[in-house]
């Protein structure tokens, strides 16, 4: 796990492995927000007042933020859309992905050099994306405020970790469990024509489902290639 002392022992060569923030945030909402929901709506708008928070309170410069859910969720692309609502000069998202083969000491780099930048920016928004793979951070120097969001999907680990305290509050995305919810997602991608939704609409009412947006988006896409007459059979099995 990192912590201080690596930060100290990091090293001075690495190059920052990431691109400008308006690309980043791009790939990470790529498929939109599909406002499937009540439970998609409150994650907003929750972040929403964070960011307001941050942005008119003098007495919490600091304001972080866990953004937890079961895998595939939506976790980092509602993140990155509370992060591009918020509108801050300095948005930023720090990602183990981003780091893939950086051994602990650059990890440590990377971390910091982004944190060093968003502390010259007067207001600033970091996403900690999978937080418990990554980690630690100071209090920002005097007159600048900084949002961090942290997103995982691993909470116990976290709580195990005791580091469930270090955030000030904590949003939870849901997973689809409703038919209509499910249906709300169907009928948004303009994959299926009205026959199709309704017969699905039929098998699903009522009952409930347990799945993931990315993974649904994913099956969506698949039933997108395949013929009229075997879709809707394949992407209700799924
Ligand atoms: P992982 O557990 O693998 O980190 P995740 O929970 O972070 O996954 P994302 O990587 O954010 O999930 O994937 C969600 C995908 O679904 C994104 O491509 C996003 O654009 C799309 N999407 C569509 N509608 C929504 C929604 N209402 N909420 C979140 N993501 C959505
Ligand atoms: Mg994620």
């Amino acid at each position: 796990r990192i912590c201080q002392s690596d930060f100290i022992h990091a090293l001075d060569d690495v190059k920052p492995a990431f691109g400008s923030s308006k690309e980043e945030f791009e790939k990470y909402v790529a498929n939109g927000i599909i406002n499937w929901g009540a439970p998609v709506m409150r994650v907003l708008e929750d972040g929403d007042l964070l960011v307001s928070q941050v942005k008119s309170s003098h007495k919490t410069p600091l304001v972080t933020v866990l953004v937890e859910g079961p895998p595939g969720s939506g976790k980092t692309a509602l993140a990155a859309k509370i992060a591009q609502n918020s509108d801050f000069p300095f948005v930023k998202v720090c990602s183990p992905e981003n780091m893939i083969g950086f051994h602990e000491a650059a990890k440590c780099q990377a971390i910091k050099k982004i944190f060093d930048d968003a502390y010259k920016s007067p207001l600033s928004c970091i996403i900690v994306d999978d937080i418990e793979r990554l980690l630690d951070y100071k209090s920002p120097p005097s007159g600048r405020k900084l949002l961090v969001i942290g997103t995982t999907s691993r909470k116990d680990v976290l709580q195990e970790m005791e580091m469930l305290s270090v955030f000030s509050t904590i949003i939870h995305v849901s997973n689809i469990s409703l038919g209509e919810h499910l249906m709300s997602v169907l009928e948004s991608l303009e994959v299926f024509g009205d026959k199709e939704l309704n017969t699905l609409a039929k098998k699903t009412s009522g009952k409930r489902l347990w799945m993931g947006v990315k993974k649904l988006l994913v099956m969506v896409e698949m039933a997108r290639q395949m013929e009229d007459s075997h879709r809707i059979l394949n992407s209700y099995a799924c």
